[in-house]
């Protein structure tokens, strides 16, 4: 146990944050985690004030300096350009992982998983939530799904020394790889690759298709899942749901030199000031970043108190029930039911454990390696509209000016071949791939294409009246082919 205070950040944000956060730290005050507080503004009145993050550069230097941050819910006002501050502290302070611990009260709080006891670890900074995205075309908007190598290898390396450090079994991989070869693809080699220097943890994939309906149906077979952050995010809203109420969870975000605790529920304006809030979320988030700081002990001793309360049948209105609560109390006097239980340990329902408080997880990413990059041909996307919108029409007039160095290999639509030999009967929008290699390109061979024939090209295209959006280099690297196929190419 460490005996030295420990300063870190609080923000009492908004809506029930005030409420939230008092309950908390005095539950802090009275387990005797040595903590000290530096308290900073954000939300509602920062962005009120004009900062459009809702958090102002004083902040971020509090921030910095303390390391750990305890966060309460902050509303994000609607419209007028404001930014996810969530978003905002993840991507700049380098939280890759997102850890949702969710485990069924039953029969205390309703669920019907009676066994239910998970964690969802979520790759927080990737995938679709770069935010990339762009209008090409009247009709076709693109949003870009970057995964990188170091971010698979990192939160999937998390995943496992979670496991590791927190006595867990088996880690589940969930993705998509049956469809997005590259990029999910990406995640589920690194995730194989991975798993070999864990043999003592059971290791599975699951399309996340069939895995979210899985957990859906039977998250007892789940002992900690990984996954992309998209699919994370919303696995761990169902996760959270299904095991009895999303006021009682909490998260944590992980970075290599930061981290940020928080409940998963938001703001809850419309409880407000009426001491009815639940505080279980928020402290469930305290317990996991005294786990963070080495103090497993306080985490434990916290956990098994609200355990104990709530066993006791001490509830608060979000979970409240006919059968098993005793008495329906307000944020004050269930905050005070906890401190009078810290040293109980609940009889019925599973006790807190916080694994190896000397198990310290500190993810090291190696550079990639470069490999041999070889340029084969170009993708090249054209807003094109017409009539009939043919494609045969739109072959022809690529063909007469691809010039003397590269060719039509063929045009998609939405990812379809449509050019040569396509279907009358698939739909086209204003929106068309059309794919150059070198000329003497065969089925086997792809030969290397000068990087100036993408530009020679871009401008014939362009000067016989084409609307060249964008373009996409095709790689071989190591020479494997390194780009999707159209279907039916
Ligand atoms: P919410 O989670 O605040 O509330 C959803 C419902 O759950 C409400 O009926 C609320 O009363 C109830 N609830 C939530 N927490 C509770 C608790 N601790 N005890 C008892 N009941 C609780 O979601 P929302 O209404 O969609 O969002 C409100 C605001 O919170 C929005 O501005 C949103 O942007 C923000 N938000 C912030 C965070 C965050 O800061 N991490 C996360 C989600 C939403």
């Amino acid at each position: 146990m460490s005996s030295t205070p420990k300063t870190i950040t609080i923000a009492r944000g908004d809506g029930i944050g005030e409420e939230i956060m008092d309950s908390t730290l005095q539950i802090l005050e009275a387990s005797g985690a040595a903590l000290n507080y530096d308290e900073i503004q954000i939300g509602k009145k920062v962005y009120e004030s004009g900062v459009i993050s809702g958090i102002s550069p004083d902040s971020w230097d509090v921030l910095r300096k303390n390391k750990v941050f305890l966060k309460a819910p902050i509303t994000t006002p609607q419209g007028g350009g404001f930014k996810s501050l969530n978003v905002t502290i993840r991507k700049t302070l380098g939280l890759y992982a997102n850890v949702r611990p969710v485990a069924a009260l039953v029969p205390f709080v309703h669920s019907h998983f009676h066994t239910m006891d998970l964690v969802v670890v979520r790759e927080n900074e990737e995938d679709l939530y770069a935010g990339i995205e762009h209008q090409q075309t009247p009709e076709v908007i693109q949003c870009l799904k970057l995964v990188s190598r170091p971010g698979c290898e990192r939160i999937i390396r998390y995943a496992f020394e979670y496991a590791k450090a927190y006595g867990r079994k088996k880690v589940t991989c969930m993705t998509k790889d049956n469809i997005m070869k590259h990029t999910d693809g990406l995640f589920h080699d690194v995730f194989d690759e991975i798993k070999k220097e864990y043999p003592e943890i059971e290791a599975e994939h699951y399309i996340i298709d069939i895995g979210a309906a899985r957990l859906a149906d039977t998250p007892h077979w789940f002992d900690v899942v990984v996954t992309l952050n998209l699919y994370g995010d919303i696995i761990s809203d169902i996760t959270a749901q299904i095991s009895g109420s999303v006021g009682l969870g909490g998260s944590a975000n992980i970075g290599q030199d930061f981290a940020m605790f928080e409940a998963i529920h938001g703001s809850a304006p419309d409880i407000a000031g009426q001491d009815i809030a639940n505080p279980s979320g928020l402290l469930n988030g305290a317990a996991m970043m005294l786990a963070h700081l080495n103090m497993s002990d306080k985490a434990e001793l916290i956990t098994n108190a609200l355990l104990t309360t709530i066993e006791d049948g001490i509830h608060t209105k979000d979970i409240q029930s006919k059968e098993y609560t005793k008495q329906e109390v307000g944020t004050k006097a269930f905050t005070n039911a906890i401190i009078e239980r810290l040293g109980e340990k609940p009889k019925a329902l599973k006790r807190a454990s916080f694994g190896d408080q000397n198990h310290v997880i500190s993810i090291d990413v190696k550079k990639t390696p470069r490999s041999k990059k070889e340029l084969v041909g170009v993708d090249i996307f054209i807003d094109w509209d017409s009539t009939d919108r043919n494609p045969d029409t739109l072959g022809k007039k690529l063909e007469e000016n691809a010039g003397d160095t590269l060719k039509l290999k063929m045009i998609t639509n939405r990812g379809v071949k449509v050019y040569p030999d396509g279907l009358p009967e698939t739909f086209c929008t204003d929106h068309w791939r059309c794919r150059f290699v070198a000329k003497d390109a065969t089925k086997e061979h792809s030969p290397v294409v000068q990087y100036s024939a993408i530009p020679d090209l871009l401008n014939s295209l362009n000067d016989a009246g084409l609307d060249c959006i964008k373009t996409e280099n095709l790689y071989l690297f190591d020479g494997e082919r390194a780009y999707s196929l159209g279907q039916g190419e």
